[in-house]
């Protein structure tokens, strides 16, 4: 989340596998830990939201970033395949929820101009 010029950590989840009910995914589990804290909150995690579950969910959330740096439960094909990203060579991908859309931003930070102000993601 927010904190002045930098980010300050709220939250944090560990999930090994995706056996689990999409409501105890790793991103949903520390999105739960803001609370009702004020956004926009930053996400950092070594995979990509699952598509039909988690992505969808933060669809419906607002000034969210979800920085991936890796692609370990191989969700990335399914953000290739809907043609969100043109591949997964190139890591961190950042996803701005914002409005009930996603921007996707591979290698560098780039948020949709309506995005509230916030720390650069970059070095987190
Ligand atoms: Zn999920």
């Amino acid at each position: 989340m927010q904190n002045g010029t930098s980010w300050k950590q709220q939250s944090s989840a560990d999930v090994k596998s995706q056996s689990k009910s999409a409501e105890s995914h790793a991103e949903r589990e520390a999105y739960k830990g803001f609370g009702n804290k004020s956004g926009p909150y930053l996400i950092v995690q070594d995979a990509f939201p699952c598509f039909d579950k988690c992505h969808q969910y933060f669809l419906k959330k607002d000034n969210i970033i979800i920085k991936v740096t890796a692609d370990n439960t191989f969700d990335g094909n399914s953000y290739v395949k809907e043609k969100l990203i043109t591949g997964l060579g190139t890591l961190p991908c950042y996803i701005y929820y914002h409005a009930g859309a996603a921007t996707f931003s591979v290698g560098v930070p780039g948020p949709p101009l309506a995005f509230p102000p916030h720390p650069s993601p970059a070095g987190v």
